[in-house]
């Protein structure tokens, strides 16, 4: 698969997405960002890490890696609600013999820096980026510029309590990406998601958030999104609170380019 982009016109970067469902490896050079290969996520990193060497010729300059979890300073996973197995893993040692240089990044700041410098954000100084894959995740662009959360803090977007119950991995409850684990297939969604309740609520939840922080634009990407029925819905849905909504074409690569392009950037 390939997704060409404005960016990444100089020398080639390598970038990997890391998600709860399956991790994509990418290539991105000469404006085009390429799915170079993809696997299932596995339970252990270290199986991870080897499957990532193979791929690799050698040892590459740098690697831009946008993942989910919490990380300290040292690349090591310090949270990860849907694969707690990788709670204490050495990230960035790990990938260090993949590549001279690791930059590890949310994965939720990735897309959301994919989308505001070259994606469908661009020329939105203020919007709310939700990526909606296995968890959600999310950042705010505020003046043009992707607000970071502190990097071991495992209370990102998808963690805010957004449904009446339900018990998260995180240890919280009613947590807003647990609204996806309720999803139905596109055939019981309804005609605007009456058939995901928790989808509602979950798009409710969006809506008070960017009307109290003023925010007009909402990007709604991920894999999810890539589903034409569920996007639909949502859009309309998320429109119907009075902001703006915007999707990618490609949705399932937000992260990956914006692993590749911050990388490029750094
Ligand atoms: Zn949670």
């Amino acid at each position: 698969m390939e997704f060409v982009t404005a960016h990444g016109a100089g020398k080639p970067t390598w970038a990997v997405d890391i998600g709860g469902t399956k991790t994509l490896l990418g290539r991105l050079g000469g404006g085009v960002l390429t799915v170079v290969a993809v696997i299932r996520t596995p339970d252990d990193p270290a199986v991870l890490a080897a499957w990532l060497r193979r791929q690799v010729p050698g040892r590459v300059a740098r690697l831009g890696v946008a993942f989910p979890g919490g990380l300290d300073e040292d690349g090591r996973v310090t949270a990860w609600p849907n694969r707690p197995e990788w709670v204490g893993y050495g990230l960035r040692d790990a990938l260090g013999r993949i590549a001279r240089a690791v930059v590890l990044r949310d994965d939720g700041e990735s897309a959301a820096a994919a989308e505001a410098m070259y994606g469908i954000a661009q020329g939105r100084p203020d919007a709310l980026v939700a990526v909606l894959g296995t968890g959600l995740g999310g950042a705010l662009v505020l003046d043009g510029k992707v607000r970071r959360s502190a990097p071991a803090d495992p209370r990102t977007l998808g963690h805010l309590a957004a449904l009446p119950e339900g018990s998260c991995g995180c240890g919280g409850t009613g947590c807003a990406q647990l609204a996806l684990r309720t999803l139905p297939p596109d055939d019981r969604l309804g005609d605007g998601l009456e058939g995901w309740p928790d989808g509602l609520r979950l798009v409710a939840f969006l809506g008070d958030l960017v009307r109290f922080l003023s925010v007009p634009t909402v990007v709604l990407t991920g894999g999810l999104l890539a589903r034409p029925v569920l996007r639909a819905q949502m859009r309309v849905r998320m429109a119907a609170c009075g902001v703006e909504v915007l999707v990618p074409a490609r949705p399932g690569l937000s992260s990956l380019l914006g692993a590749a392009a911050l990388e490029m950037a750094g």
